[in-house]
């Protein structure tokens, strides 16, 4: 596993840039039939609850007009949060980037005296790398989420924003338990077999008594009521009910595009959110919490609430609309490049079209010039987002970006972009285009065989190996029109008068 490093506002894994990170990926079957049979059978349940659902696109078009309207006043409804929170007898604190989150998380848990926490699965969280900044503290964070767990034991990277570990199947969970939980508390047993219940029972048993012991907790947060202060974690084993309920002191570290204006628009994004996300019809696990309630649950609760660049993205009209994104990763699951390319490809805790819009956002579109070119802008990502961000189009307004960013760097233009240049000269001038009209048909006669170019020479020789090239016609539509069309369309013109 590369060192995990901090680039802007972003922890980036420093790896190649996407299209030599994807064809490493794509080299590696085990991975890729991992992930067809992952992303197939979630597919395939979050089409068959959502269409249960007569109001489904209601409920998309409402969510998508929620989230619009809270980043128009985003700074109103923050502040009221902080001040419901802070009335409920918690804590807010605010945190312009990873490293201030990260210092004002690690002070708090140091003011405590302990030396462990226990952690919720969290993006917020892997975004800005508190588990390697608590470790250079001292403090041991440890993992609940069961596939956040493997990822933990494995040293490995996350993969999928709801499933890290889809990359690894249950023969490699097993190998990965018996090797490593006895490192981090108790050891799987030895016998240990890959039925998927011997590994959650295992997984039961090595958590169980980390929960016990914990007396502070870290967490994410799927939402937080403005109107009240509440805020919401849903997941689906309990494991984070337990990490939210037992310790004395509870830190939330929250993205700020996560506020709601009220509690009640909640009952659009719970409804959305599990059918979109894992295919059920409701979360398992719904975990809420107002501030602090005396005698029940942490006595402590401290509420981070995170910038690292999401002001820098509300400024920006376009790239705007994807801090609507729950996380819920559909887009993921429907996307045929994330399908054969993984995670990992995308160098980044936010991988799949949403990360290929998000991550260039946060931390600089220089960081991460190649993430915006990672789709087919097949828009299956639009059609799936139970927000409706429209991806395609955010991707293409990066590219622009993208692109422009590589001008102003004074980086020599690629060989796309000196083709570009050369296509808009011919086709800015008749003469030239007829032109090379004239010299293509030639070349055409010359190399095809039956009606295509295998092979083209010279510097386009890569380009068509991979693409069969119809022969130009030995007369263009111009050249035909010059001969025949214009007299016909002129009689025709005159017959009309
Ligand atoms: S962009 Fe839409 S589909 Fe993708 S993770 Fe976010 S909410 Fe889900």
């Amino acid at each position: 596993m590369k060192t995990p490093q901090q680039h802007g506002n972003l922890v980036w894994l420093g790896t190649p840039a996407f299209p030599e990170a994807a064809r490493r990926s794509l080299g590696d079957t085990q991975l890729r039939a991992n992930l067809r049979h992952a992303t197939g059978t979630i597919r395939e349940k979050r089409l068959a609850v959502s269409a249960e659902l007569d109001d489904w696109e209601e409920l998309r078009r409402s969510a998508a007009a929620v989230k619009r309207a809270t980043l128009r006043h985003l700074n109103q409804h923050l502040l009221r949060l902080e001040k419901s929170v802070t009335a409920a007898g918690g804590t807010v604190h605010w945190a312009a980037d990873a490293l201030e989150a990260n210092r004002i998380v690690t002070d708090l848990v140091r003011a405590t005296g302990e030396r462990e926490v226990v952690k919720v699965k969290s993006m917020a969280t892997q975004e800005i790398g508190l588990g390697e900044a608590l470790a250079e503290a001292g403090i041991t964070a440890y993992e609940t989420d069961l596939a956040e767990l493997i990822v933990q034991l494995a040293d490995d990277r996350p993969s999928h924003i709801l499933v890290p570990a889809i990359h690894r199947n249950r023969a490699e969970v097993r190998d990965i338990f018996t090797r490593a939980m006895g490192q981090w508390g108790r050891a799987a047993p030895p016998d240990l077999s890959d039925d998927p219940r011997d590994l959650a029972e295992a997984a039961r048993v090595h958590l169980r008594e980390k929960f016990l012991r914990a007396r502070v907790a870290v967490s994410g947060a799927n939402f937080a009521a403005a109107d009240t202060g509440t805020i919401a974690v849903v997941e689906s084993e309990g494991n984070g009910r337990m990490c939210l309920t037992l310790p004395e002191t509870l830190i939330t570290v929250m993205g700020i595009e996560k506020v709601l204006p009220s509690y009640r628009d909640l009952e659009i994004f719970l409804q959305l959110l599990p059918r979109a996300s894992t295919g059920e019809r409701m979360n398992p696990y719904t975990s809420m919490w107002t501030g602090i309630t005396e005698s029940d649950g942490p006595q402590e609760f401290h509420l981070v609430l995170l910038d690292n660049g999401r002001t820098a993205t509300l400024a920006d009209t376009v790239g705007r609309e994807a801090l609507g994104c729950i996380r819920c990763s559909a887009c993921l699951n429907i996307c045929p490049v994330y399908e054969r390319t993984g995670g990992h490809a995308y160098g980044s805790v936010y991988p799949g079209p949403i990360g290929a819009v998000l991550t260039p956002q946060l931390a600089g579109v220089e960081q991460a010039s190649s993430l915006p070119f990672a789709s087919t802008l097949c828009g299956a990502c639009y059609d799936a987002c139970p927000v409706r961000i429209d991806i395609p189009r955010i991707l293409v307004h990066l590219r622009a970006e993208a692109v422009e960013a590589k001008r102003r760097s004074g980086v020599l233009p690629t060989p796309e972009a000196l083709v570009m240049k050369a296509a808009s000269s011919v086709l800015s001038s008749p003469v030239r285009l007829s032109t090379v009209q004239w010299l293509a048909a030639r070349v055409g006669r010359v190399l095809g065989r039956g009606g295509r170019i295998r092979r083209l020479p010279g510097p386009f020789r890569g380009w068509s190996e991979a693409r069969d090239t119809p022969v130009p016609p030995a007369e263009s539509l111009r050249a035909w029109w010059l001969r025949t069309g214009r007299s016909q369309g002129e009689g025709a013109g005159r017959e009309g008068s």
